[in-house]
């Protein structure tokens, strides 16, 4: 099991040799795993004849394409820990990633040279850019595959070696790099096999990014692992998306809320055969378990599966298995093996989670992170002295073990001495059949008291246009305890949201604020 995470994801490439590890869903180029496993060889080689040495940081800045996986386990293989770039970031954002990580390689695709190279220019500390495809003065991948150098024989300590270093999702602070060890992502990839969905022959749809911990474990890592044929598409747009579907005959999707809102409610959803779907996985983010019914249901699937985790967890801790046929709703699933758990109470020292009880969760096994990268305090305020990640989510569990997340401990809105999570306002307000999405922040009323207020997104119907932000009000009113009432309401045209698909409460904050002015 102590291997590399190449190996530990590639091993079994020669096992399924002609069968095709990717398509690309907007051209069909696609690549087998025989293909994937000699390229991704060519491509360490060629890299450590450009100079990359063991420890070199080198940053993946690429929407999803058929040779990002390569691109990865070949510069794991030349000893590089790869650091994860958002393809949507400005140059300043990006030359902020590769000064922190300090990356010394970059590799890019052409439409982003742009920004790569005025990044590199800011960072400084860029020894070379690299393209996926063609650019003039840049060496290509491409050309890599033809390289005649030599494998490097480098020795990885699979326990210390960093091997990916993504930065967090930034929802709640500035994006941290994350330092997760070969052996930290390998074992978690192996707890997550047994409990997943994915197996060979499944045809699984990437279009959540492979930048992100969550795309780049559940659309990477395992279903390579697992001899799975992976469609990518560079971006989530849903009549595209849909169309892949159908055209691939796409078996199993891993997404984000978004995604199951969009499949639970969007009339485009009917226009499309969708008819061999066999699972669909929810993660990064709550999912109301009205809407995860409402989406299996339409679509004649067996219920939503959830999982839970963070970058900062390699990122698995929780998974629903696929083997257990009707989980209780809305749960994120169930410890995975050699993970242990404790839910610390608001108000107390942590302890073994009795049935029921709210608490910050804390997490404690292999796949906790080595540190963030350069920052011992903010390491130290998530680790404790007894290895315990603090996960800053608070949750609880029932009688049988299913964990249920409530929220994030910051995201809490503190109402008369009351907490209200708006994650329990969003999906109640998402259940309206003339909402087609909601966000919930607190914010302060005329006393300067915190109370949620509703950011609400209109639905398709005709009724819809003359829904009043009362008559929202009202309908939460109706159905909650009287201090959780959302006390002001707007409608905006769309929710921000991170790639991840997490809402944005931070530029909900920044929009209320400039209201206030
Ligand atoms: P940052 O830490 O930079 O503020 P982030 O926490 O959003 O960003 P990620 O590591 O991408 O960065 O996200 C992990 C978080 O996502 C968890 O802490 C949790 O709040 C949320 N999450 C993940 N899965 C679920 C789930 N199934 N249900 C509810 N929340 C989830
Ligand atoms: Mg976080």
């Amino acid at each position: 099991l102590d291997t590399p995470i190449h190996e530990a994801v590639l091993g079994g490439a020669a096992e399924f040799g002609d069968t095709v590890a990717l398509i690309d869903g907007t051209d069909g180029a696609s690549l087998t795993y025989a293909q994937l496993d000699r390229f991704h060889r060519r491509i360490a080689a060629a890299l450590a004849e450009a100079g990359l040495r063991k420890g070199d940081v080198l940053a993946l800045h690429s929407p999803n394409t058929i040779a990002y996986p390569a691109v990865f386990y070949g510069a794991t293989r030349a000893g590089a820990s790869v650091t994860t770039a958002h393809p949507l970031a400005t140059p300043k954002e990006l030359a902020k990633q590769l000064g922190d990580s300090g990356a010394r390689w970059l590799v890019t695709v052409s439409p982003l040279l742009a920004t790569a190279r005025r990044a590199a220019e800011l960072a400084g500390g860029v020894r070379e850019i690299f393209v996926c495809d063609r650019a003039e003065g840049h060496t290509s991948v491409l050309d890599m595959l033809s390289s005649t150098a030599p494998e490097p024989e480098v020795a990885i300590d699979p326990g210390v070696d960093v091997a990916a270093l993504p930065y967090s999702s930034g929802t709640t602070g500035t994006p941290k790099g994350v330092m997760l060890t070969h052996r930290s992502i390998a074992t978690n990839l192996e707890q997550l096999r047994p409990v997943i969905p994915v197996t060979e022959g499944n045809r699984i749809l990437a279009v959540l990014p492979f930048f992100h911990i969550y795309g780049l474990t559940a659309l990477m890592n395992v279903p390579l692992r697992c001899g799975a044929t992976i469609v990518v598409l560079p971006r989530f747009d849903l009549a595209q998306f849909l169309q892949a579907v159908q055209t691939h005959r796409i078996t199993g999707l891993y997404v984000a809320p978004p995604i199951v809102l969009a499949l639970a409610k969007h009339p485009l959803v009917g226009e499309y055969d969708l008819s061999s779907l066999r699972y669909i996985v929810s993660s990064a983010a709550p999912l109301d378990a009205e809407l995860a019914a409402a989406c299996s249901a339409r679509l004649g699937l067996p219920p939503v599966r959830q999982a839970y985790g963070m970058t900062e967890l390699s990122p698995g801790t929780h998974v629903v298995p696929l083997s257990v046929e009707h989980p209780p709703p809305g749960t994120v699933g169930k410890l995975l093996p050699g993970t242990e758990m404790r839910i610390a109470p608001l108000d107390g020292p942590a302890r073994d989670a009795e049935p029921g009880e709210d608490g910050e969760i804390l997490i404690r096994g292999p796949q906790v992170m080595k540190g963030y990268l350069g920052r011992p305090e903010a390491t130290a305020a998530m680790i404790d002295a007894d290895g315990w990640l603090h996960t800053g989510d608070i949750g609880h569990v029932d009688a049988d073990g299913w964990l249920y997340v409530v929220d994030r401990v910051k995201e809490l809105i503190k109402y008369n001495g009351y907490q209200v999570a708006p994650a329990e306002l969003e999906a109640l307000l998402l259940g309206h059949e003339h909402l087609a999405d909601a966000a919930v922040i607190g914010v302060r009323d005329a006393d300067g008291n915190e109370v949620p207020k509703a950011y609400v997104v209109r639905g398709p119907s005709a009724a819809a246009e003359s829904l009043t932000a009362d008559a929202v009000m009202a309908y939460v009113a109706e159905r909650v305890a009287p201090y959780k009432k959302v006390r002001q309401a707007e409608f905006i045209a769309e929710v921000p949201r991170a790639a991840s698909g997490k809402i944005l409460r931070r530029e909900l904050r920044d929009r209320e604020k400039t209201e206030q002015k």
